[in-house]
């Protein structure tokens, strides 16, 4: 039962969703970021952490990753709460705002900004039946604390930059590292993959997961070579999951604001067709929309200010801070 009424609701903790709680915040507004998966980052920190971006005021060149970090600290500057792994399923008019139903739990808020980019982001899936009984203790698709690792035989599923990451991460924490791609070349940065070779992470390719099954307090990986015979299994404590996301947008159809080609119809205010209810970034689209972040670095601010302009009609808004904030 929600007990806290929330000023502003950011749904999406992607770059534009986490500007936009900032500039919320740095407006003294009472702020909630919601985010579906376990970590903020969007498009920028889960598809393309290593591109260099050439686009972004002020950076002559940044990472996907970095871009992130910086973000991510400017976002935590007026202690929003932030909620993460949290999915926004439906949101509710009431008379004094809207209800927001998620996977975790109920919110109340007075406004909401949806800044859901291309849908909620959701790790892919392993290919095989395994008892579901097995996630989280032995089989995880999100590394929290790497801690929980120490001492342990992990085996990490997949061949892309973050398992790379991963597996080093783990190297010198857990007891044994096994890397499982399907192919014998990763696709990681050169010099992740030079760090692999030259680590005792034990790469198995090219195999693919053939079933996992319980076994005594641990569980076993049967992996079976792609195109060829091979066969072999690793007795492990934990399966680390790594084969990137998928995205998800059906719930905006759910939510009850005018769509074009699924995405969010705004105005020139980034209203939405529900008073209260305003939309920016790559979920949105109008006339000269570009699905770019310094678009949707613009529109957060305009977004923000309608929002407060709406809850609160007396008051004036400053455009931009006067002086030095703490
Ligand atoms: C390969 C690639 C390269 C790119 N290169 C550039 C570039 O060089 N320069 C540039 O400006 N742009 C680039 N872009 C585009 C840029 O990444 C997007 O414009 C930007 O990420 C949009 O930000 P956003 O916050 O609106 O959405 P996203 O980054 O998509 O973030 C949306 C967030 O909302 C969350 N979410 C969605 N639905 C829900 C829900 N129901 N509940 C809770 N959370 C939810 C998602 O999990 C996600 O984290 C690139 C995109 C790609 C794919």
């Amino acid at each position: 039962m929600a007990t806290h009424t929330y000023e502003i609701t950011v749904i999406g903790g992607g770059p534009v969703g986490m500007f936009a709680a900032f500039y919320a915040g740095l407006h003294s507004a009472d702020v909630l970021l919601l985010e579906s998966l376990a970590e903020l980052g969007g498009q920028p920190g889960n598809l393309y952490p290593a591109k260099i971006l050439y686009d972004i005021g002020g950076y002559p060149n940044i990472s996907g990753q970095a871009l992130i970090t910086q973000l991510k600290t400017q976002v935590t500057h007026f202690h929003p709460s932030i909620h993460t792994a949290t999915n926004v399923l439906a949101i509710t008019p009431t008379p004094t705002g809207f209800t927001l139903e998620t996977t975790t739990g109920t919110y109340t808020t007075k406004a909401v900004i949806i800044a859901t980019g291309g849908g909620a982001f959701t790790p892919r899936k392993l290919a095989v039946d395994y008892d579901p009984a097995l996630e989280p203790e032995h089989i995880q698709y999100f590394v929290q604390d790497l801690e929980e690792m120490r001492g342990l035989d992990v085996a990490i599923a997949g061949g892309g930059d973050s398992a790379i990451d991963w597996a080093l991460a783990l190297e010198p924490i857990a007891k044994s590292v096994h890397l499982i791609h399907r192919r014998n070349q990763f696709r990681g940065l050169e010099s992740s993959v030079a760090k692999l070779q030259a680590s005792s992470v034990t790469c198995h390719t090219p195999f693919l997961i053939d079933a996992v099954t319980a076994e005594a307090d641990r569980i076993n990986v049967a992996l079976k070579e792609v195109r060829g015979d091979r066969q072999t299994s690793l007795n492990v404590d934990k399966l680390l999951v790594n084969y990137g996301f998928v995205s998800e947008n059906k719930q905006l159809r759910q939510w009850g604001v005018a769509l074009k080609h699924n995405a969010v119809t705004v105005n020139s205010q980034m209203a939405t067709s529900i008073p209260g209810i305003y939309a920016i970034g790559d979920a949105v689209t109008y006339p000269g929309k570009l699905k770019l972040i310094a678009s949707g670095f613009g529109e957060a601010p305009i977004a923000i200010n309608e929002a407060l302009t709406y809850l609160y009609p007396d008051r004036r808004q400053a455009t931009h801070s006067t002086q030095l904030y703490h």
